[in-house]
């Protein structure tokens, strides 16, 4: 697999959170975990999804009869996507006058996606930065190791955000070509994590465990959720967890709602508008706490 290709939901140039330096930020499609605070939800299905703004849309019915699976209606005044119905073939993202449609991904080749990263050669040689795989999951894409191989015979640093919810085998493919894994360690509780995530914490543990064991350089991140893990003791499970795994490198991400908007272009419902979103001085004490047991903690992305 010479030029693999992938869903690829979005690129960010110029990031300064994923990783060292300066970065391209590749976003994939799907995600085998459902966390309820997810910011990029379009990332979750393992297949393309079409997205509706509905500020953009005028309700003029133009798209209505090009729809093939008779997904589109007009009721009352305003337009209803049928989803189930839906196949995400794109036919109604052209004809709508307002632009008011898009699908969450398109497929780049790797050639593609390397092509639009080294547009920022310059920057990544001057600040040892580089590419950094998103999503999504990043390593549920067939050929990943490819894309990170040719990037680090382009002479990038290379950083991959995973679940680690995965097999480990994956992990081992790509091994030789990352230099920064940053693994979410959502829960030390394995109940809640299955129920809220769909993560398997003995898997995600067992693989952090075997990366430590060869070498490879892990940050652990945890996104601090007011009704899901913000209590101090939760987080002090949570550091214990990450210290008995022989990882010292931890990030603290504040909730926030900045994904919410896509909940409604995505026709699902938003269900954590009720929490009160955090500071980064709302997390200060367990930055502290986690600091006093032996952690090096970072409050942000
Ligand atoms: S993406 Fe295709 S199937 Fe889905 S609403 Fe648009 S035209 Fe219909
Ligand atoms: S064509 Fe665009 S503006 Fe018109 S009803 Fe369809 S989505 Fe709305």
């Amino acid at each position: 697999m010479d030029n693999p290709k992938f869903f690829v939901t979005s690129i960010e140039r110029g990031a300064y959170h994923d990783g060292p330096g300066l970065r391209t930020v590749v976003f994939f499609q799907g995600c085998p975990l459902h966390c309820a605070w997810c910011c990029n939800p379009e990332t979750q299905p393992f297949r393309p999804v079409l997205l509706h703004e509905g500020k953009r849309c005028v309700a003029c019915g133009n798209c209505v009869p090009h729809c093939p699976q008779q997904a589109l209606s007009l009721r009352e005044g305003r337009l209803h996507v049928d989803r189930a119905q839906c196949i995400s073939c794109g036919r109604c993202v052209p004809v709508c006058p307002g632009g008011a449609y898009s699908l969450s991904s398109e497929i780049m080749s790797s050639e593609e996606i390397l092509a639009v990263v080294m547009k920022d050669a310059d920057y990544y040689r001057a600040t040892g930065g580089g590419l950094t795989l998103s999503g999504g999951e990043p390593l549920c894409q067939r050929g990943v190791e490819v894309l990170l191989f040719q990037a680090k015979q382009a002479n990038l640093t290379t950083c991959v955000e995973t679940t680690a919810a995965l097999s480990y085998k994956v992990l081992e493919s790509v091994l030789p070509y990352v230099d920064y894994f940053y693994i979410d360690l959502k829960h030390s509780d394995r109940d809640i994590l299955l129920r809220e995530t769909g993560a398997d914490l003995d898997l995600v543990t067992s693989n952090i465990g075997k990366l430590m064991d060869k070498g490879a350089n892990v940050t652990l991140r945890t996104a601090v959720i007011p009704w899901y893990n913000d209590d101090l003791s939760t987080l002090r499970s949570i550091f214990h967890l990450a210290l008995a795994l022989g990882v010292t490198t931890y990030v603290l991400l504040p909730f926030h709602q900045l994904g919410r908007a896509k909940y409604a272009k995505l026709g699902r419902p938003y269900t954590l508008e009720h929490l009160k979103t955090l500071t980064p001085e709302d997390v200060s004490e367990a930055a502290s706490l986690g600091r006093q047991m032996g952690l090096d903690v970072r409050i942000g992305g």
